[in-house]
């Protein structure tokens, strides 16, 4: 079997409402598509971390420098293909979108040889350590109204309702305003729902080591990217000096990037996003270096139906951290926000909220060949973004 066509689609529509985060607001939402066909007819589908300009940059990486570096191999050697890409383009960035696109890359080939096996994906990671995965909601994106704490209080209010036991929501606002927003959220929750809070770097470990033991005071379960990915000694304190589970790792890439982070154990909770990282391939080499250390390892998800669907097997196929008759169980990270390419991408949908909805917050796994997933290309034609 050969690689016959390595292509990108990029998608886009405006959002009703701006959603932000410390860092920015989003008033469109994006998705980095990855599409691979063989001689054989077998397709293989995978997702670029990056929004908008960013996909579209990268989109230009996966077809004009990794797409003929591959094109009329075999499908099936990844691992020589993510080599000689990576060697390829290493002296032109290390981290970042060349990485991106890579990832969606291996994807593709993963979902391939799935489908040349006729097998799910999980099953040639190995197999499934678990039949469902407990899911949490992610939500409370920064919105620009009057009163933040009164949206966050009615939306977390809602996620709960949804059937979810555990959520994550978004500060960086400044400490004050934080705990005032956990505080709402708390109120609204109760103390029986793990609560999870993310600031997406914006605090030095000066401001984050404060405030942290606030949060710890609140209950929060972790505390998600309190300071710059760059920041290892900054991470390092945290964990010193918190009791609370430090978690980071999204804007972290390959294996090398990662074995500081690991090594150093500047992370409780490892999160790794796997659209962003390198792909598959690479996301296995980072995961068992994260458990040769004990650290768990909660997937970073954030992206289409595509994303949701990867996680789902990479999930399925994770080893417990230890081993034992009641382990601890990784989550898997679902957006709640408004997001069509979550929703409405596949022929037929994942179904995650359904599931939720209706087994008090856990999904099954997907049982199709490879990712388990078809795309609805009458859908992708409408929203594609012609560069
Ligand atoms: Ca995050």
């Amino acid at each position: 079997m050969k690689i016959t066509s390595v292509k990108s689609h990029v998608l886009s529509y405006d959002l009703d409402e701006p959603l932000g985060y410390s860092q920015n607001y989003y008033t469109k939402r994006s998705a980095h598509l990855v599409e691979i066909e063989t001689d054989e007819g077998i397709t293989g589908i995978g997702e670029c971390f990056g929004p908008n300009t960013i996909a579209l940059a990268n989109k230009v990486i996966v077809e004009q420098v990794i797409g003929p570096l591959i094109l009329g191999r075999d499908p099936l050697d990844r691992e020589v293909h993510w080599h000689r890409a990576y060697n390829g383009m290493r002296d032109h960035g290390q981290k970042g979108m060349p990485i991106q696109a890579l990832s969606g890359v291996d994807i593709a080939l993963w979902d391939i040889a799935g489908k040349i096996h006729n097998q799910p994906l999980y099953k040639l990671l190995g197999g499934a350590f678990r039949d469902r995965i407990e899911v949490y909601g992610y939500g409370m994106m920064l919105q620009q109204v009057p009163d933040l704490a009164e949206r966050f209080a009615s939306e977390s209010a809602a996620i709960k309702a949804m059937g979810f036991n555990a959520m994550k929501m978004k500060i960086g606002k400044g400490p004050e305003e934080d705990l005032r927003l956990v505080k709402a959220v708390r109120d609204a929750i109760g103390a029986d729902i793990k609560l999870m809070v993310d600031a997406n770097h914006a605090y030095t470990a000066q401001v984050a080591i404060p405030l942290g033991r606030a949060l710890q005071d609140l209950g929060v379960y972790w505390f998600e990217e309190p300071v710059a990915p760059e920041d290892l000694q900054g991470y390092r304190d945290l964990c010193e000096s918190l009791d609370m589970s430090i978690a980071g790792g999204e804007a972290e890439f390959t294996r090398w990037g990662f074995r500081d982070l690991i090594e150093k154990r500047c992370v409780d909770i490892l999160q790794p996003e796997t659209c962003a990282l390198g792909g598959i391939s690479e996301y296995l080499k980072i995961r068992d270096m994260a458990h040769a250390h004990f650290i768990p390892v909660v997937n970073h998800v954030w992206g289409t139906a595509v994303c949701v669907a990867v996680n789902m097997h990479l999930l399925a196929a994770m080893p417990d951290l230890p081993g034992g008759a009641h382990p601890a169980q990784p989550m898997l990270e679902y957006d709640t926000t408004p997001n069509m390419f979550r929703e409405n991408l596949l022929t037929e949908p994942l179904g995650v909220l359904d599931q939720v909805a209706a087994n008090g917050g856990w999904v099954e796994l997907p049982t199709g060949p490879g990712l388990g997933i078809e795309l609805d290309y009458d859908f992708i034609e409408r929203y594609r973004v012609n560069a």
